[in-house]
């Protein structure tokens, strides 16, 4: 299976249910039946779909919030079976599966040493934390550790977005909540707390400490490529600390086309990122893969940078052979 154009497919934010995990969020009964029924499915009905779009691979991650909104003795109990069963899917089908770690960030230690077992022993590509930690953004120095073992690893922490802080909902969207419930999400709220979550962390020095790490953000970089100039910009203006946010950004982050493919939006993140740090992602099955192969298909777009955004940059960054 590929396109049309015999190009290899791997898409990287495509996500599942663990059975277990997800008694323990009240939010997974509020999903959608044929959406749950996607997000359950690891075999049948996922690879047809696959197959009918021409996506290769799925590089599986659990969907929001995983295994950041727990308490941490439940998290590091719960995360290492949800990984272990995700090893077990993978083993099912390893020419088309791949995996991103659930990490239990409340307790960053155990976290730590989570996703150093998930890469060495399991072979997985990396991990995915969803949104804020218990209320606490994922640049907080108690998680550090994470960062460091990611770098020593050599594997990407994909930043996701999960349901914004309560209170930044009370005051940001609840009014238009009953006739706009996505307003909350995908439409706006989403990016607002990836984005923060993605600015505090080249903000808090992480970077600079552990200079191999990579961070992928969805969805064409939650707005920050097209505002980078600005961002960087007005964090130069006298009283702030010396920083080239763009440089650091731009060394450091990876962009996904997740649930964003949109043409303006591609070409100002190739302008501003450069055509090796973006990589093909569909976000299904919130996303449906026909319409994400179908645009890849039809861009004005040479057929190396193509190639590039849809395998060989995932190969190089996640380690797909
Ligand atoms: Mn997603």
């Amino acid at each position: 299976m590929a396109t049309k154009r015999d190009q290899q497919v791997i898409a990287i934010e495509e996500h599942y249910f663990d059975p277990e995990l997800t008694q323990h969020f009240s939010s997974a009964d509020e999903v959608p039946s044929g959406l749950r029924q996607r997000l359950e499915d690891v075999g049948e009905l996922r690879l047809r779909e696959m197959d009918e779009a021409g996506i290769d691979i799925q590089v599986l991650s659990h969907a929001p919030p995983g295994t950041q909104r727990l308490d941490p003795d439940s998290a590091s109990l719960l995360a290492t079976g949800v990984n272990d069963r995700l090893a077990s899917i993978i083993k099912t089908n390893p020419q088309r599966f791949a995996g991103l770690a659930s990490l239990p960030t409340p307790d960053a230690a155990a976290a730590a040493d989570e996703l150093e077992r998930c890469v060495n022993q399991l072979g997985f590509k990396g991990a995915i934390i969803h949104g804020l930690t218990n209320g606490t953004f994922f640049d907080d120095k108690k998680f550090w550790p994470i960062f460091e073992r990611a770098a020593s690893l050599d594997v990407p922490i994909y930043i996701h977005p999960a349901l914004p802080h309560p209170a930044v909902v009370d005051t940001y969207y609840q009014d238009y909540l009953t006739d706009y419930p996505g307003l909350e999400t995908a439409a706006w709220g989403f990016t607002v707390e990836t984005a923060t979550a993605a600015i505090r962390i080249v903000l808090s020095g992480v970077l600079e400490k552990y200079p191999g790490i990579k961070i992928i953000l969805g969805h064409l970089g939650e707005g920050i490529p097209f505002l980078l100039w600005r961002i960087d910009h007005a964090l130069s203006r006298p009283g702030n600390k010396s920083l080239s946010f763009r440089d650091v950004f731009s060394e450091h982050f990876y962009v996904t086309t997740s649930g964003n493919f949109s043409d303006p939006a591609l070409l100002c993140s190739i302008q501003e990122m450069g055509v090796d740090r973006i990589l093909f992602s569909v976000d299904w099955p919130f996303v449906a893969n026909d319409p994400g192969v179908e645009w890849m298909e039809s861009l004005h777009l040479n057929n190396e940078d193509k190639t590039k955004i849809l395998s060989e940059n995932a190969k190089r960054i996640l380690h797909i052979s």
